[in-house]
């Protein structure tokens, strides 16, 4: 009898191997990768939980065949969740939520793999290799392997006998779910992702009837000058001020820029509100700010444009993914004409410098108001991909590296080629409109920045980490003479260039050098003005960036 039960017992433990795998691992894996130890005992009991369901459903399965089936399916999806979640926190260093869900979601399948390209290193094939070493295992018993495993059988013959039993397992796995429900929702992997990608879609079809559109019912009272303008925004993509001879980087990464340096009006303490593309541009380009993202009554400088009686032009470098998918794309879709350079035909090696002729064909257009809004794709991984061989100019060593290795070599010259081209790029754009000799500007700035290795190990933007590369961009502005005799009082104090501003406020910035009035226009808001005010900058939605 006592043997009996101790080989039921033994029985019993291996059954439970089921579970438990995947629970050691993630135990594991998150004791290094989650930040914080009540997070982290939280997610474990969560998915511990989850993965009892799975098991409860083995217990009371009476016939082997769907047992089978159901330990691969199990194991499966067990490690598919592992794995989502170790990357996940690998990457990002936070839990799945909605927005960290969102971003994935709005970052574009080709930005994807070039993401992945990037980080892609041993870890994520070790990690991929560890966690689905149950459904390797299964496989080969179950397709290659003629004679199943001692293990297995016994895996797979265990059940409890009596009805009583039974019954209670079925109580266990109703109480598990509860638990699940009621304590952990967040923590758990299958709400979060059904309950992220539910805002996501209300979020994108509420942006969709809103921004897409050329005007916004919440501009109200939107007036223009009633004369020949034409003004350009150039919008960049990853470009650091840290790594811009512009602003003190000692590599020649700006000779063009420099060249004309006292002609532009650098702005020296300009941050991004958020360090990932979408959730910058939505920050940058509509009325939304730091504490109110994807606001839902929203409208941008485009339908503000429009409003004025501007001709917009939306003329972009990055790929719209259905064209009404990413934010920067319905923004842009807003404008009046609209161009996307990288469609679906996406070639690796289209630099930014295709989008000068549809510039030049933009200027040349008939019509005496104009905002040409440029989208580039800037110095965005993989940095070696951003520019024509010609541009390769930083091959060996940067003298002032903080992290020396073979790789950090490689990355900064790489970014650093990705700038100087850049360079070439404003700088081109300028030359083109300065051709024009009409009243103009071209103010650039970038969505964000990039850690290159400047201040921890770490390369790329990701909002865990929010370094100063990341939020620290460029704000350069380039006034035509005709502007400059229109409005001869502005910008003429030097001091002016070091105001601390969030492109959270860009809207009103924005109306301002564009000579554009509207309701809701706070000029205290505007880096220009004279009446302009301090106010904190927010990250994070409620930390203060100028605090530490
Ligand atoms: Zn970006």
């Amino acid at each position: 009898m006592k043997k009996i039960v101790f080989s039921q017992l033994n029985h019993f433990y291996t059954s439970l191997s089921f579970v438990l795998y995947h629970f050691f691992v993630f135990s594991l894996a998150g004791w290094f990768l989650i930040p914080f130890k009540i997070g982290y005992f939280k997610d474990i009991i969560a998915f511990g939980a989850f993965s009892l369901l799975f098991y409860f459903i083995f217990l009371i399965i009476n016939s082997y065949k769907l047992r089978k089936w159901w330990l691969l399916i199990s194991s499966f999806m067990l490690s598919t969740i592992v794995f989502i979640k170790i990357i996940f926190y690998y990457f990002y260093g936070v839990k799945i939520t909605s927005s960290a869900v969102y971003v994935v979601l709005e970052t574009n399948i080709n930005e994807a793999s070039e993401y992945l390209s990037t980080y892609l290193n041993n870890f994520i094939f070790v990690i991929f290799i560890i966690t689905f070493l149950p459904v390797f295992y299964l496989l080969n018993n179950y397709f290659i392997r003629k004679n199943k495993s001692q293990f297995l059988d016994i895996l797979l013959s265990f059940k409890p006998k009596s009805i009583r039993i039974k019954i209670i397992v079925v109580l266990l796995f109703f109480i598990s779910i509860s638990i699940i429900y009621i304590n952990f929702r967040p923590e758990n992997f299958l709400f979060a992702i059904a309950k992220s990608f539910k805002e996501y879609k209300e979020t994108k079809k509420l942006l969709k009837n809103n921004l897409a559109k050329q005007e916004s019912i919440v501009l109200t009272n939107v007036v223009g000058l009633e004369e020949p303008q034409t003004y350009v925004v150039i919008i960049g993509e990853s470009t650091s001020k840290w790594h811009m001879q512009l602003y003190g980087y000692r590599r020649n990464t700006n000779p063009l820029l420099t060249e004309i340096k006292k002609n532009l009006i650098v702005f020296n303490d300009v941050i991004t509100p958020d360090v990932h593309t979408i959730t910058a541009i939505d920050k940058i380009l509509t009325l939304s700010d730091a504490k109110n993202p994807y606001k839902k009554e929203n409208g941008s400088v485009i339908q503000l444009a429009n409003q004025a009686g501007f001709k917009t032009y939306w003329i972009s470098n990055q790929k719209p993914v259905g064209y009404y998918e990413s934010i920067p794309t319905l923004i842009g879709s807003a404008a009046k004409s609209k161009k996307f350079i990288a469609t679906d035909n996406y070639n690796y090696d289209i630099y930014d410098e295709s989008l000068l002729p549809f510039i030049e064909k933009a200027l040349e257009e008939k019509g005496d108001k104009k905002i040409i809004f440029i989208h580039l794709i800037g110095t965005h991984v993989s940095y070696h991909k951003r520019y024509p061989k010609k541009y390769n100019v930083f091959k060996n060593e940067y003298k002032h590296l903080k992290f020396k290795n073979k790789k950090t070599i490689e990355y900064v010259n790489t970014y650093d080629n990705a700038v100087l081209y850049n360079d070439f790029i404003v700088r081109s754009i300028i030359d083109k409109v300065r051709g024009k000799d009409i009243k103009s500007y071209v103010l650039y700035f970038s969505d964000h920045g990039d850690e290159v290795f400047d201040t921890m190990d770490f390369i790329g933007h990701s909002s865990y980490h929010a370094t100063k590369p990341m939020y620290e961009i460029p704000f350069i502005l380039w006034l035509s003479d005709k502007y400059k005799k229109s409005n001869p009082t502005f910008l003429t104090i030097n001091s002016i260039l070091n105001r601390k501003y969030s492109l959270e406020n860009f809207i009103h910035s924005f109306s301002e050098i564009s000579n554009i009035k509207f309701d809701s226009l706070n000029l205290s808001k505007s880096i220009f003005n004279s009446n302009f005010m301090y106010r904190p900058r927010i990250i994070k939605k409620n930390k203060n960036y100028d605090s530490d």
